[in-house]
């Protein structure tokens, strides 16, 4: 009998397998035929320290033992308290105030809410939004609109609403910075932009001091200054955040995938406190017009407050950067194979081009490199011909090594 599952990012004419995973353990899947599929790519970037982390696994039981969900408008609850305060208590100081959502998109339209409504309650309202050339920030329409305009989002174009793009930064990135000194001029509502790495761009890394370059004209000129840390955050650059790197602080940062652990969808948008001001009034008509059913679900939040746990007591930033050295290792011995351009790494991450054809989403080599890695059990998932590894801290060596082996087997077969 045929699913009546339909899966994102999946052209079900194509009638490639869809393997059904049983469980998870560490770095790795299980499926129902027995076999030990080790996931290379966090499964979609979301599972930091690992598959069913103890301490997250019980803090989900206990918690669904006491209150599964509750309206988040006028109410509250303590896993909710919990994590807020833990969260304003590693994020820079001056993010003093946390808005839930449940997803990575969901953060980034709440972000471009509060930058509007920052703008709109003050009495100068300023509509346009600057972003960066290649972004990606989600699939609902607003995430689409700040986003690049790409296959992803053809169909629906005539929805999405105009933005400002800055260049890609290349070289020491002065054009990206020439142009958003230009178009800062023009007083934009805000910039929002992935710190150091464009994920679902091409795996795209560009310097710190670009990053600090932007902040720092945004900041001359007024103009609100949003990180999407949604890929970024929880170590996967090396640092808890990758503005960290730059040595700068958003004024509204957001965050989702790693806040859990990657276990359950849970998001938060935190805001310094004069976004969170210009909406502070006795006038019902300026307060934040956002929810969800599912704002602030118990479950979800005490499954982030276990996540704080975990990086308060373990030392996962020294994971992180093991991770980050032994990426890099394998890299360096495969950067000499003809068919590997453009080899990068950027904390736990490691990303290159196979083959001389660009890096096209849709380029023919990406169907057989999906089938090349399912036939080795891999989860691996190129972005056309960029392929990258983003495995959970946990990875040991062994599967690792798997990892690029199977992957330098890729470049002979496809190079
Ligand atoms: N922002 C960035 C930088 C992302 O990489 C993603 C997803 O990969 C999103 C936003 C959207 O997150 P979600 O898929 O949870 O909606």
């Amino acid at each position: 009998m045929t699913s009546p599952v339909w899966h994102p990012f999946t052209q079900h004419g194509l009638g490639e397998p869809i393997p059904l995973v049983t469980h998870g353990e560490g770095a790795a899947l299980h499926t129902s035929d027995g076999r030990r599929v080790i996931d290379a790519i966090s499964s979609w970037w979301v599972t930091t320290h690992c598959h069913r982390h103890p301490r997250i696994m019980a803090a989900i039981a206990e918690q669904a033992g006491r209150l599964d969900q509750i309206i988040f408008a006028g109410w509250t609850h303590e896993p909710a308290e919990t994590l807020a305060r833990g969260l304003t208590a590693i994020m820079p100081p001056s993010l003093t105030r946390v808005f839930y959502s449940d997803s990575g998109s969901t953060a980034v339209e709440v972000a471009l809410k509060m930058a509007l409504g920052f703008w709109a309650n003050r009495g100068e309202p300023r509509h346009r939004v600057l972003v960066m050339e290649h972004s990606y920030h989600g699939d609902t329409i607003g995430a689409m609109s700040v986003g690049a305009r790409s296959v992803f989002n053809r169909a629906y174009e005539p929805l999405l609403f105009d933005v400002g793009t800055l260049p890609f930064p290349a070289g020491d990135g002065q054009a990206t910075l020439d142009a958003c000194e230009a178009a800062c001029r023009a007083h934009p509502a805000a910039l929002i932009v992935e710190p150091l790495v464009l994920g679902a761009g091409g795996m795209l890394f560009y310097p710190p001091a670009v990053l600090a370059g932007l902040r720092r004209i945004c900041e001359a000129h007024g103009v609100l200054f949003v990180a999407d840390e949604v890929m970024t955050g929880w170590g996967r650059t090396g640092t808890l955040l990758a503005c960290e790197q730059a040595g700068i602080v958003p004024d509204i940062l957001c965050l989702s995938k790693g806040l859990t652990g990657g276990a359950v969808p849970l998001a938060v948008t935190m805001a310094s406190e004069a976004i969170f001001e210009a909406h502070w009034s006795a006038d019902r008509a300026r307060m934040f017009f956002h929810s969800s059913s599912y704002t602030a679900n118990p479950i979800a939040c005490a499954a982030g407050a276990a996540n704080l746990g975990i990086w308060r007591d373990e030392p996962v930033l020294e994971r992180v950067a093991s991770l980050g050295r032994r990426q890099e290792a394998r890299l360096a011995a495969l950067s000499g194979h003809r068919a590997v351009r453009n080899p990068r790494t950027a904390g736990t991450i490691a990303a290159f081009e196979l083959g001389a054809a660009e890096g096209a989403y849709l380029s023919e080599l990406g169907p057989r490199l999906l089938a090349h890695f399912r036939e080795r059990d891999l989860l691996v998932r190129p972005l056309g011909n960029t392929i990258y590894v983003m495995p959970p801290y946990c990875i040991d060596d062994a599967d690792l090594d798997r990892v690029w082996i199977d992957i330098a087997e890729a470049c002979d077969r496809f190079g």
